[in-house]
């Protein structure tokens, strides 16, 4: 059968764009691998009415909302290729098997890779931090740390002063007279000493470990990750990319429709910066944008 839409990724934004459609009648089937980005927080902040709420719970529930609809399916398989076929557009399957539909949205998401260092991908989500708006306050005026990997780095330690006394490990690189007069200014420290671990009970820290022996105590750490689309179909689709400090997005209109008509983008894969908020409005719009090229053409 041809679906009037497929969504690949069943997370904030294609569960956003899947309700959406449905609730426009139409026949949507979402197929998710069900690792969204943050599945290793046990709280998400900043969404409104679910502040602090468990993310899997938050993901259950629109899930659980999403199946009242009798024209969804939401279908746990992966999905491997995605092309143009015809006047629409076929995915296939890693199990085997192939979708069409006459509209495709793209929500996969980012996967994150962390550093290399000692005790930090177990703290990832608990103790080691991307964004001080979704996990900051609840480490107010403690001692936080920020890993040092790209230029933004600079600006991400600047902000990150506003939540605690904050101290930039540069772990290997090397700093500007400007940038340092950027940090000094923002009262943020400079430990240029490489990192040999983190350290502290579980998934709690309590210090970073230096290669020279000494200890600097800190209680959240924070860093950006090299951040990757979690799929190669953006390529595949040939769609226009945009390069930002933090990595390739792909390129959007203001209807979410990337460079291929009749594709649309949501979530992390298509902007910057990320929450879940932004995230659900992005399906939303997606959504909506692909119900109505569905009935006016
Ligand atoms: C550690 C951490 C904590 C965070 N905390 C917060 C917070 O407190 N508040 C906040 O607002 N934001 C937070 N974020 C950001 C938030 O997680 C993202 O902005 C949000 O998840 C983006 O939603 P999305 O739908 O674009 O992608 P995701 O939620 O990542 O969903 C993408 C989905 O696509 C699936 N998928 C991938 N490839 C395929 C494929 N080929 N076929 C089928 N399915 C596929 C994945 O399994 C996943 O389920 C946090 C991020 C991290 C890393």
């Amino acid at each position: 059968m041809r679906h009037d839409a497929i969504i690949v990724g069943g997370g904030f934004a294609g569960l956003a764009a899947a309700t959406y459609l449905v609730r426009g009648r139409r026949n949507v089937v979402v197929l998710d691998t069900g690792k969204p980005r943050n599945r290793f927080a046990a709280a998400s902040h900043g969404f409104l009415g679910q502040d602090g709420s468990d993310p899997q719970a938050i993901m259950a529930t629109a899930r659980e909302q999403l199946l009242r609809y009798p024209t969804v399916e939401l279908v746990e398989k992966e999905v491997v290729h995605a092309q143009v076929d015809g006047d629409g557009f076929s995915v296939d399957l890693a199990t085997g098997g192939t979708l069409v539909a006459s509209k495709l949205i793209l929500a996969f998401g980012l996967t994150d890779e962390l550093p290399d260092i000692p005790g930090l991908r177990q703290r990832w989500g608990k103790t080691v931090l991307h964004c001080p708006y979704c996990h900051g306050i609840e480490f107010s005026d403690q001692p936080l740390g920020v890993l040092y990997r790209v230029p933004m780095s600079v600006h991400q330690a600047s902000l990150i002063a506003e939540w605690g006394p904050t101290t930039l490990f540069l772990n290997g690189a090397s700093l500007g007279d400007d940038e340092m007069a950027i940090l000094a200014a923002r009262k943020v420290q400079v430990e240029s000493v490489a990192i040999a671990g983190l350290s502290g009970d579980g998934t709690e820290l309590a210090a970073i470990e230096l290669q020279d022996g000494r200890t600097r105590e800190i209680a959240a750490l924070y860093t950006a990750p090299d951040s990757r689309f979690s799929s190669p179909l953006a390529e595949q689709l040939g769609l226009v990319l945009d390069e930002t400090p933090m990595g390739a997005i792909i390129r959007t209109d203001g209807e979410k429709m990337t460079s291929v008509p009749g594709v649309y983008a949501a979530g992390d894969i298509a902007r910057m910066p990320h929450a879940v908020a932004w995230a659900v409005a992005d399906g939303v719009t997606a959504g909506v944008s692909a119900h109505r090229a569905l009935v006016f053409g």
